[in-house]
C-alpha cells in the first residue's frame, strides 16, 4: 500500500518551551491511526500543523508525495474535525452541508445529491432541514463529520471528536466512524486521551509522551509488548513488582525467567491483571494474600500481596467463590515485562529488556 501522509521531522516549540519534537509517521491510504498521550504531550500541535492551522518551527508534510507546508488549510487536501462541532447556528444543516460545495460552485442538484449521500452515511437521513440547535451534541458531531467528508480529503484529521460526548454514545460514534472509515476506505489521523478508545478503532497507534513518540505498533502490540515503562502504564492495567537481573535469569522471588538481553540489576516486572494465574502444584510459584475483591461484570479483580509488591488479578466470575479473604495463595505469571529498575518514566535511558509469550516461557521452562 502506498503512503497517503507523510510528515518528517516535525517540530513546532512553543515560547514555553513546550510542543512536538522530530515528529515522524507515515500513514498508509485507508490506514486508520491515531495519537495517543496524556493532555499536554502534543496531539493537537501535530494535527493542526498537518491541517494547515500553525505553522511547524521545522519538518516537512506530504500529502500524496506533495509537499503541504506552504499551503492554507483550505487548500490543502485534507478536513478536519474538532472536539466542538463548529456548525453554523443560523443555518439548516442542508446549509452547513452544502456550504462548502457552493463555495465550489458544484451544481444545485449534485449539491443535494451529496448531501444525502453524507446524511446516510452518519445516520441522518432526512435531517436537511434541522437547525444545529434542534439536534443533540452527538447528532452535532455526525454532522460535522458529513461536512468534513463532503470535502473529500484524502486525509482526514479528528482531534478529540467525541470527548465531549457520554460514554455510550463515544462508543456508538466512535464504531461508527471506523465502519465509515473501512467502507470508504479512509485515511485517518485520529487524536484521543483515551486508550480504551485509540485500542478499539487504530490500525495503528502512536504513544506520545512529552512531545516525543514513545512507541508506534498496532494496538495489540501496544498492549502485548509495551516498548517503556511509560507505554507500559498509559495503556489498560498493570502491575509492578521488584525482580532482578542476573545472567541467564530474571527472578520474582523463586519464579525465574529468561534474561534475553543479559541485562544485570534489579528491575521492574509489568504483569496485566489476566496473566496472573493459580500455580498448579508442580509448578514454581510465589506466595500472596488475598486482600479484597472486587465484582467488575463477567469477572473479578482480586488484590493480593507479595513480597514483591501487590497486585491485581482477574479472576472469571465463575471462579470467584473459590477465594476467599486473607488466604494464601500460590501464584505465577503467563507472561511478563521487565524493565531496568528507576528507568526514567520517559524513553531515555532504559530499553527493553524482555518480552515473551506464553509459548516462549514454556519452551524456556522445559528446557
Ligand atoms: P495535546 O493536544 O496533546 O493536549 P497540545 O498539542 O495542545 O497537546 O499542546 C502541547 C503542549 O504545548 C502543551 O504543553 C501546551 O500547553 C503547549 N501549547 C499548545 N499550544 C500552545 C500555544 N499556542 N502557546 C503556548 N503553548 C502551547
Ligand atoms: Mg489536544
Amino acid at each position: 500500500m502506498s503512503t497517503c501522509l507523510s510528515i518528517t521531522n516535525l517540530s513546532k516549540v512553543y515560547p514555553t518551551g513546550d510542543g512536538v519534537k522530530g515528529f515522524s509517521l507515515d500513514i498508509k491510504n485507508g490506514e486508520m491511526v491515531t495519537l495517543l498521550g496524556p493532555s499536554g504531550c502534543g496531539k493537537s500541535t501535530i494535527l493542526r500543523s498537518v491541517g494547515g492551522f500553525i505553522e511547524p518551527n521545522e519538518g516537512l508534510i506530504l500529502i500524496d508525495g506533495k509537499e503541504v507546508n506552504h499551503l492554507p488549510p483550505e487548500k490543502r487536501p485534507s478536513a478536519m474535525v474538532f472536539q466542538s462541532y463548529n456548525l453554523w447556528p443560523h443555518m439548516t444543516v442542508f446549509n452547513n452541508l452544502a456550504f462548502s460545495l457552493k463555495l465550489k460552485k458544484v451544481k444545485k442538484a449534485e449539491i443535494v445529491e451529496k448531501v444525502k449521500w453524507a446524511l446516510n452515511l452518519v445516520q441522518l437521513q432526512g435531517y436537511e432541514k434541522k437547525y444545529p440547535t434542534e439536534l443533540s451534541g452527538g447528532q452535532q458531531q455526525r454532522i460535522a463529520l458529513a461536512r468534513a467528508l463532503l470535502l473529500e480529503p484524502r486525509v482526514l484529521l479528528l482531534d478529540e471528536p467525541f470527548s465531549a460526548l457520554d460514554a455510550k454514545l463515544r462508543h456508538e460514534l466512535r464504531e461508527e466512524l471506523r465502519e465509515i472509515q473501512a467502507k470508504q476506505q479512509l485515511t485517518m489521523l485520529f487524536v484521543t486521551h483515551d486508550q480504551e478508545e485509540a485500542l478499539s478503532i487504530s490500525d495503528r497507534i502512536v504513544v506520545m509522551n512529552k512531545g516525543e513518540i514513545e512507541q508506534i505498533d498496532t494496538p495489540q502490540n501496544i498492549y502485548n509488548y509495551p516498548a517503556s515503562m511509560f507505554v507500559a502504564q498509559f495503556i489498560g492495567k498493570m502491575n509492578f513488582l521488584k525482580g532482578y537481573a542476573q545472567g541467564e535469569k530474571i527472578n520474582i522471588g523463586s519464579l525465574a525467567y529468561p534474561n534475553l538481553n543479559h541485562y544485570n540489576g534489579n528491575v521492574t516486572v509489568a504483569v496485566r491483571p489476566e496473566d496472573v494465574v493459580i500455580a498448579n502444584e508442580i509448578e514454581n510459584g510465589i506466595e500472596a494474600l488475598t486482600e479484597k475483591v472486587m465484582m467488575l461484570g463477567h469477572y473479578a479483580e482480586i488484590s493480593l500481596k507479595t513480597d514483591f509488591g501487590k497486585l491485581k488479578m482477574f479472576v472469571d466470575r465463575s471462579d470467584i467463590s473459590q477465594f476467599k479473604m486473607q488466604q494464601k495463595i500460590r501464584i505465577t505469571f503467563a507472561t511478563i515485562q521487565a524493565f531496568p529498575e528507576d528507568s526514567n518514566v520517559h524513553k531515555d535511558g532504559y530499553s527493553k529488556i524482555l518480552n515473551l509469550t506464553k509459548e516462549e516461557i514454556k519452551v524456556y521452562e522445559k528446557a
